[in-house]
This record gives structure tokens, sequence and C-alpha cells, in this order.
């Protein structure tokens, strides 16, 4: 089946966080403007087959620092290129500081049917040792001024873990998650990316250590359920059905095509990525020439790798669909050997526990070994 999902990378930031490792340049205009162009004119010759599109993602950077004209154009482009079907999630991260009414009923208008906000932190103190320039209070305007534009489906991030935070922190991020509405919540550990002003200035040395992060990270779990929340990937919580189509496809190893600076795809049986340079994207005559691969994908390892961030795990009979030759025998039996408050083995399939999320990596390196 042709693809059916498409990421955006807006490269731009308003001030780079100090703890981001993500590709995104200062935003300026006439920079914006071009890559704009840029981006319609890569979405006329585009050298995929592509279906009418199921999720869209304008992901960066920040994808809300281009203004809601420049997005809607380039939802034009996709819509007359590609086109998406009716019921199509369409979502764009903002950040609070650019949440603006207006702004955010005319991407309503154009086709967005979801924000995904970086909240953080409702503390204001921390919000400031993040390097954010947005306050809790904020957040709230934003998220409240999404739901007047007509948006029904709200993500909001929050960073477990951070510097001084504390666990009355998360108790109060969690109450202003679900006061304010919202149908999903991101919930990340702060992991201290190598290069980042974070990781120069040493601020592991003012975050929790690994038991300190086990306990926030539980506590986050706890505290999402206690307040309607249901984990359905290890830092991913939602309500009212609302679960993010969009990354969904990606741990379900479905096939995208990603599109900018920075952006990875998974299409046509291969992972390819464009380079992190935004100047290079808008020389190019034509950009997809800077596509690059990065071997094959959809392996069943790789297949087993992402499904297990899944609460839902691996589905014996998802799994005898996909992969029809493979015998799960020496699957069943090393997932039986490890400890069952890391990961459940049973008729439906193979899935890890909130404590196997926490040791996700070593547990499924280990599971690996049967293949
Ligand atoms: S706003 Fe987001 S993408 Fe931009 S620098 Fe901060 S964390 Fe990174």
């Amino acid at each position: 089946m042709a693809c059916q999902s498409l990421y955006l990378h807006i490269p731009f930031c308003v001030q780079k966080c100090p703890y981001c490792d993500f590709y995104s340049l200062p935003a300026q205009e006439d920079l914006m403007d071009r890559y704009v162009e840029k981006l319609l004119a890569a979405l006329e010759r585009l050298p995929f087959p592509m279906e009418p599109l199921e999720t869209i993602y304008f992901g960066g950077g920040t994808p809300s620092a281009l203004g809601a004209k420049r997005l809607n154009r380039i939802l034009e482009a996709i819509h007359r290129h590609i086109s998406w079907k009716p019921q199509a999630e369409i979502t764009v991260e903002c950040n609070p500081v650019l949440a603006m009414e207006e702004e955010l009923r005319q991407l309503r208008e154009g086709g967005a049917n979801r924000i995904s906000m970086g909240m953080q932190s409702v503390s204001d103190q921390q919000l400031r040792v993040l390097g954010r320039r947005h306050t809790a209070r904020m957040t709230e305007e934003g998220v409240e001024a999404a739901q007047r534009a007509g948006f029904q489906r709200i993500s909001l991030d929050l960073m477990l873990a951070t510097p001084g935070q504390t666990l009355e922190d998360i108790h109060r991020a969690v109450d202003t998650c679900a006061r304010l509405g919202v149908g999903h919540v991101s919930a990340y550990l702060l992991k201290i990316e190598p290069g980042t002003p974070f990781a120069q200035n040493h601020m592991e040395t003012q975050c929790p250590d690994e038991d300190g992060q086990a306990d926030f990270y539980l506590e986050a779990v706890e505290a999402l359920a206690a307040a309607g929340f249901q984990q359905y990937e290890i830092s991913n919580f939602q309500r009212w059905g609302q679960i993010a189509q969009h990354n969904w496809r990606y741990w379900d190893c479905q096939e995208y095509l990603g599109l900018g600076p920075a952006a990875h795809s998974f299409i046509q049986g291969q992972r390819r990525f464009f380079p992190r340079d935004l100047e290079g994207f808008l020389k190019a005559s034509n950009p997809w020439n800077l596509l690059r691969e990065d071997g094959l994908g959809g392996s069943l390892e790789e297949y087993v790798m992402l499904r297990l961030r899944l609460s839902e795990g691996v589905r014996w009979d998802q799994l005898a669909q996909r992969y029809p030759q493979y015998d799960p025998t020496p699957l069943r039996r090393r997932a039986g050997e490890l400890p069952s408050q890391l990961i459940v083995a049973d008729q439906q399939g193979i899935r890890l526990t909130t404590q196997g999320f926490l040791v996700s990596n070593t547990v499924i390196g280990t599971l690996l070994e049967a293949f």
C-alpha cells in the first residue's frame, strides 16, 4: 500500500532552548518565506506514490513560528498534490508563546485539527531554568484559545526529572492537564543531549539520578492514570480515545514520508533522511535529491522493538499476519524467561509493564537475542 502519512519538519524556533538538540534555527521572516516556497516546490514533484493521507504532522522546531498563513499555504499544496481523507489527523506543534486565537482559528479553517503544545512545566521557575519563554499562565491561555478556535484534540508535553523539579510539580502539572480538558499528554524524562548548553553546563548534576528519574516517571504514570489518562506508549497518555494517530504509525512500523532538513522517512521499505542543513535544502534545485538512504526498514526485529514501546506490545495475530514465515516460539520462550514484573507474555502477545518501560532498552535487547 502506498504511503498515507506525511511529516513536515519546520526548522525554526523563536529562541533555542538550552536542552534541545532538534534541528532548528532562528525564525527569520525571509528565511521562512524561502523555506515555504521550497516546500511547495517539493510537494509539486513528489518522488514517491502517496495515497490520500491519514495523518499529517508539522513538527520542529516550532511550526507555529511560520504563522497560519504560511502553514495554510503548505496545507493547500498538500491537498492539491496528495489530498487527505475526511477523518485525517492533522497536527501542528505549537509554542504557547505563539498560541493566538486568531492564528489558531485560521489554522483550523485551513484543515489542522490537532494541536500539540510544549507546556513542559506549570512552574514558572522551572520554565525559566529550562530556558523557555512562556509562563504557566500562557499555556493555559493558549489551550483555551485553541479550544475557542475549534480544536478538540489538544496534546500537552510535560518534562520529567528536570533540574529542581519536585514530585508535587508533577501532580500540579497533571491536575492542570485534566482541568484544561485536553485529551492527550506526552510525558518525557529530560535527556541531556551532548553538545547542548545543558550538557556543557553539567546540568545533569542538578537533575535526579537514575533512581530519582524512575520515581518521577512512576509518579507521572500514576497521577495521569488517576486523572483518567490511559498510558498507551512509554511516554504517551490519552483519554477519550485521543491516541496520536501519526505517532502510532511510527510505533506500528508503518511507512511515512518526511520532508525538510532533518526529517526522516520510512518509505518503499527504506529508512531515509534529509541532512540537517537548511541552507543546502534552500539551494537545492530539487530537494528530493538530498534524501539519503539509512538502511532497510520494517525488519522483524525493528517491528518488535517499536511495538514494545506500545502498552499493547506485540500481538501474536498481528505478528503472524505481518511476518507469516516467522515462528514466534523462541521469542515467546525468551519473554517467558524474563521477570514478570518487567514483561507479560500470554495468549495475546508480549508487552512491557510500566516497570519494564523504565528499563525498556535492556529488556528489548535481551528479547532480541531470540532472533
Ligand atoms: S521550542 Fe522546541 S524545538 Fe525549539 S528549541 Fe525549544 S525545545 Fe527545541
